[in-house]
């Protein structure tokens, strides 16, 4: 049956108490944009009335009129941005989900992927459940729905305590808000106060776009419920070891927000830094290829002492709407997107950093444009190891097959890339930038060594591809 579970990057918002919450909401999600955008969604509760909107696109898209947004009365509201394939069979995993039981509403929201969810799924089909998307988010749901518990939180703890997996959740029920996140914390999920409001979001850059102050994180195996009462946490999960996900200071969060605690900016100007360290090189530049790896670029120009320079410009206004002329210009899909500058790079020697190496597409075609623009020698670093391992919990990646690091030695990548040299940043040197014990991060894509048992490791699992380029 499910054998193509849907598997998201997302961005989850959520906020009670100001009688603006839709319109928040909206600002919280545009700032959360880089976390997903192929659709965004908002349900509100207005004493009780739910309200709901959501599309396909980018938030300023499904979101592209105030009377949308108006329509969406309540003093509470949660949104969801998702990242994933596009098509018909996308319209009905559009998030926020919403479902009514007994006459009472839940939504939902929710960043990770669910490792259990098929089997949970296969279950409850058994025992009549009638799904409508094709997410694994929707199991939470059904299996709050099913609890015998009476409290709407004791319910949705239950659901929690029988999903394994990664989420950071927002839901919404009536009168309240309850935000939840995995024992392991993969993903991070962060509380903050705006005036006399709660909100809570995937990165605390949604709360700086609305004025909102960053208070915590919400803890692994926390659900905090946040209601007129004000906040209650419970603790229904076991306890159990962190597994934080290091790609999200690698390249998913924003550097200018506060994951797990740390300021993204600083740790992955540390990670340049400690490229530099590790593989030192003879060069007149470094460029970075914009935006993600523009502060681990810094911090290799500051620790190598090697100028650094703009030597790419990313056209920021790429849109899916991008006409293909039959594939007839070569390389046109990076070159839509990055556009060498000639006068920097020509006659020099260029070091060029990324954050990483996914398929090696897009660094092969980049290798190439530089050469174009005149660079006499192109060294490529890397600002984290080689990707070996796809991910199970929420990280967009491609399957084994198609990660080129996990076939092939980096000599043979840089052959491939036709670079000059390759090096990639050490899984030790990586893990030792952060301020936490290396032992609270997973690092699963690097090292192939699983926190949680994935779904099917056999290669059944299908995993839908990658954008390919930077997102
Ligand atoms: P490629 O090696 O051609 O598959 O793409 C590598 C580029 O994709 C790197 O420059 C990364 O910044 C970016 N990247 C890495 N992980 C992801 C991801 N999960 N989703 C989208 N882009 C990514």
């Amino acid at each position: 049956m499910m054998d193509t579970i849907v598997h998201d990057n997302c961005g989850v918002f959520g906020i009670f108490g100001n009688s603006r919450a839709a319109k928040l909401t909206y600002f919280g999600l545009y700032a959360l944009q880089h976390r997903g955008q192929e659709s965004a969604g908002i349900v509100t509760s207005d004493r009780g009335i739910i309200h709901m909107h959501k599309g396909m696109g980018e938030v300023s898209e499904v979101f592209a009129d105030e009377k949308t947004l108006s329509r969406l009365s309540g003093n509470m509201a949660i949104g969801h941005t998702r990242y994933s394939t596009t098509g018909a069979s996308s319209l009905i995993n559009i998030q926020p989900f919403l479902i009514t039981n007994r006459s009472r509403h839940l939504a939902i929201a929710h960043n990770g992927n669910l490792t259990n969810s098929l089997e949970l799924r296969q279950k409850l089909d058994a025992k009549g459940s009638i799904f409508q998307t094709t997410s694994d988010t929707e199991v939470i749901v059904h299996l709050a729905a099913r609890s015998r518990k009476r409290r709407r939180i004791d319910r949705i703890c239950d659901a929690l305590t029988t999903v394994k997996g990664a989420f950071s959740l927002t839901l919404l029920t009536e009168d309240s808000i309850v935000a939840a996140r995995d024992s392991h914390g993969f993903h991070p999920l962060a509380l903050g106060r705006f005036r006399k409001s709660w909100v809570v979001a995937s990165e605390t850059c949604a709360f700086d776009i609305i004025g909102a102050r960053y208070v915590r994180d919400i803890e692994p195996g926390e659900v905090l419920e946040i209601s007129a009462a004000g906040l209650r946490s419970h603790y229904p999960m076991k306890k159990t070891k962190h597994a934080f996900c290091i790609f999200e200071y690698i390249y998913f969060s924003r550097p200018d927000s506060i994951v797990f605690g740390e300021n993204v900016d600083k740790i992955r100007r540390r990670l340049g830094r400690q490229l530099a360290i590790e593989h030192p090189v003879d060069a007149d530049i470094v460029i970075g290829i914009p935006d993600s790896a523009n502060t681990a670029t810094l911090g290799f120009a500051e620790e190598s002492g090697i100028r650094f320079e703009i030597g790419l410009i990313r056209n920021h206004y790429v849109g899916r709407t991008f006409i293909d002329p039959h594939q007839s210009i070569r390389d046109l899909d990076v070159k839509v997107k990055f556009n060498p500058v000639k006068g920097v790079l020509k006659g020099r020697k260029v070091v060029v950093v990324d954050d990483s190496i996914v398929r090696g597409t897009t660094s092969r075609k980049l290798v190439k444009l530089i050469r174009e623009a005149g660079a006499k020698e192109v060294h490529v670093r890397i600002s984290s190891p080689p990707i070996v391992s796809p991910c199970f919990y929420g990280i967009d990646m491609p399957t084994r097959k198609e990660l080129i690091a996990s076939h092939r030695s980096v000599a043979k990548i840089e052959k491939y890339l036709k670079a000059d040299s390759l090096r990639y940043l050490s899984l030790e040197g990586m893990l030792s930038m952060a301020s936490l014990p290396k032992t609270d991060f997973c690092a699963s894509c690097f090292s192939g060594r699983y926190p949680i048992k994935p779904p099917a490791i056999n290669g059944k699992h299908r995993l839908k591809p990658r954008q390919g380029l930077k997102a």
